[in-house]
């Protein structure tokens, strides 16, 4: 397996304090996606592992799309993108998981047929409610998670023991 190097990709991460709210340490990772070579050093990673191995990407709101949208051109898949709650016109499935105060709801059309091979995508794994959902949706809709990848993982939020096995290209 060619080693893809993502040093100046991990470096363009941005890490705003305070942000939506105080004590929350940001992951903005416009800078990575504004930057044509970090970008598609990060899309090839993503798709490394799992190569030949899915049917689908399936991106979550918001931005997981902006990465799946990437994924499904390079690895020649199609596209589920799994959104928050009232934005589709005819959502097939849904799935509510708790947040630090409150709950959010995720939903996806059921444009997959059983079986379907689907690749997770998301920017960021925290406490892993929202993967561990989208799994849930996935699943719900006849698709088998064949793997779940994000650009960071915040370790200390435990996601990983929540969601399970997941590819994730850094660590803070
Ligand atoms: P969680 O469900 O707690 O794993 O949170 C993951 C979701 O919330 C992802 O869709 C992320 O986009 C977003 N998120 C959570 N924490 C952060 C963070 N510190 N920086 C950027 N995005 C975050």
């Amino acid at each position: 397996m060619a080693t893809i190097d993502l040093t100046r990709a991990e470096s363009l991460i941005r890490t705003i304090p305070d942000y939506p709210e105080p004590g929350v340490l940001f992951r903005d990772i416009t800078p990575l996606l504004a930057d044509a070579a970090a970008l598609r050093s990060c899309i090839d990673a993503i798709i490394e592992p799992f190569a030949g191995e899915f049917d689908v990407v399936a991106g979550i709101e918001a931005r997981g799309f902006l990465l799946a949208g990437a994924v499904a051109i390079a690895a020649e898949v199609g596209l589920v993108p799994i959104r928050k709650a009232g934005k589709l016109p005819r959502p097939a499935a849904s799935v509510s998981y708790a947040l630090e105060y409150g709950e959010a709801t995720i939903e996806a059309h059921d444009d997959i047929a059983e079986g379907t091979r689907v690749l997770l995508v998301d920017d960021v794994l925290a406490t892993g409610g929202t993967l561990q959902a989208a799994h849930d949706l996935m699943a719900t809709l006849g698709g088998v998670v064949v793997g779940t990848s994000v650009l960071m993982e915040l370790d200390a939020l435990g996601g990983r023991e929540v969601v399970g096995d997941v590819h994730t290209l850094f660590h803070a």
